[in-house]
């Protein structure tokens, strides 16, 4: 046993693996030769099954019908869900803690109780143009005109946005008054059938998923004042557990799609026989297969580690380090992985079919969203120039 769980979490660990394996993956190669999408009817038992069996309410609080599950817990469970291909396991919108912390009872109303009960679907619009890993450089803005807020910029990789009804929109505020409230960043919720939007492009990218990522316009959206998550000056501090989140649920789903991939590779491997005899005999195969797993095991104690500092309650600084410091780990350590098992595969690890190639892809972009690699080095190099090694890992 590599880490001690609770049987709550193996019992949650065993239903996700049973939803990965038997609900969703035999429709991956459904997915991957019809640009990513299912039959219709398909789509709706994936989403139905995950709704019931509870996976979009792990992190919601008990006082709004969630389960407020630990967080290793709900590692455990992504962990699983990241085995499958094709981001077959979108087919839920998950509310997390931070929206029921930032939003007021209202926006909660409208938006965060729809989403969890799937009636309703979100996307993000944060990045643009000039404004990617600097986020400071966002130039979208937000002017108030009565109780509105007229929106105007323009967002690019706005994920799932062809699937959404709203959009978390970032802006720079211009509240019109020398108050100082204006120059600071907002999030606001948009509906996305308003006036004014409009799609410049839908790009095509290295995975095949139902899920696309177009660049939008938005020109005078207006939006209600109401929209606005925080009070005006209250800042977004919100997104630092969003982005906790983010980046270690990033690399649980690395850690499950390095788990499936060395257990097909080590399978192959036993199976293809090349000059007489299975290539697993091969000391060059055995390094891969080696170097995999072992990477793969300190990627998961990283990330298992991660989770348990914020059940424990640890410093949230710490823990935002940690997160970081897993995310680039098992993100690089899965493209390390994906890029062995095609070799392993050799020529079948480079045809579609083969679940190899398709993380192969995938897997790439979990080093560039929610924060590059780059950007996750100079998070943890901050943290460790002002704690020293005992402060950040006690040693
Ligand atoms: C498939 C996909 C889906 C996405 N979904 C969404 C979404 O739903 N919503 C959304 O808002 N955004 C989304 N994004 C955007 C994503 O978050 C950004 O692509 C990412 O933050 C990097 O920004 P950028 O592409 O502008 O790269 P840039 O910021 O231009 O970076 C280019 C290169 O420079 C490096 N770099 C930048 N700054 C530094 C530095 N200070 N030191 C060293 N190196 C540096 C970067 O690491 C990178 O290698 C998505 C992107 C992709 C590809």
């Amino acid at each position: 046993m590599a880490y001690p769980l609770s049987d709550a979490a193996l019992q949650w660990q065993r239903t996700a693996r049973a939803f990965a394996d038997e609900v969703l993956m035999p429709h991956e190669e459904t997915a991957e030769f019809n640009d990513g999408e299912l039959p219709a009817a398909v789509y709706v038992h994936h989403k139905q099954t995950a709704m019931e069996l509870g996976f979009p309410l792990m992190d919601a609080p008990l006082s709004y019908g969630g389960l407020a599950l630990p967080m290793l817990t709900q590692v455990v469970v992504w962990e699983q869900l990241g085995r499958v291909t094709n981001a077959l396991s979108w087919c839920m919108s998950e509310v997390h803690a931070w929206m029921f912390e930032a939003c007021n009872a209202d926006q909660i109303e409208r938006y965060i109780l729809p989403m969890m009960q799937g009636q309703r679907r979100e996307c993000y619009a944060i990045t643009e143009a000039e404004a990617g890993s600097d986020n400071t450089a966002i130039a979208s803005v937000a002017r108030r005109v009565g109780d509105d807020y007229l929106i105007s910029g323009e967002k690019w990789f706005v994920t799932s946005a062809n699937k959404a009804d709203f959009l978390f929109f970032q802006a720079v505020v211009d509240e019109g008054g020398g108050d100082g409230a204006s120059g600071q960043h907002a999030l606001f919720f948009m509906d996305k059938d308003s006036a004014g939007i409009e799609m410049l492009d839908n790009p095509l990218f290295g995975h095949t998923y139902s899920s696309h990522h177009p660049t939008y316009a938005f020109r005078d959206v207006r939006v209600a004042a109401a929209n606005r998550i925080g009070a005006p000056g209250a800042g977004m501090d919100f997104t630092r557990s969003w982005f906790r989140r983010e980046r270690l649920m990033i690399a649980a789903r690395c850690c499950g799609a390095a788990g499936r991939l060395i257990d097909l590779a080590s399978a192959f491997a036993q199976s293809r026989v090349v000059s007489g005899h299975p290539i697993s005999q091969y000391q060059l195969i055995q390094a891969m297969l080696a170097d995999s797993i072992t990477e793969l095991w300190a990627a998961r104690l990283m990330t298992y580690e991660a989770a348990a500092m914020q059940d424990r309650g640890e410093d949230l600084a710490l823990i935002h380090t940690h997160c970081s410091m897993a995310k680039l780990y098992a993100s690089e350590m899965a493209n390390r992985v994906a890029d062995r098992v095609v070799q392993i595969f050799g020529g079948r690890g480079y045809m579609r079919s083969n679940p190899a190639q398709r993380f192969f892809r995938e897997l790439r972009v979990d080093r560039i969203w929610e924060g590059t690699s780059e950007i996750q080095r100079l998070i943890i190099a901050r943290s460790l120039l002002k704690r020293g090694v005992v402060g950040m890992i006690g040693l």
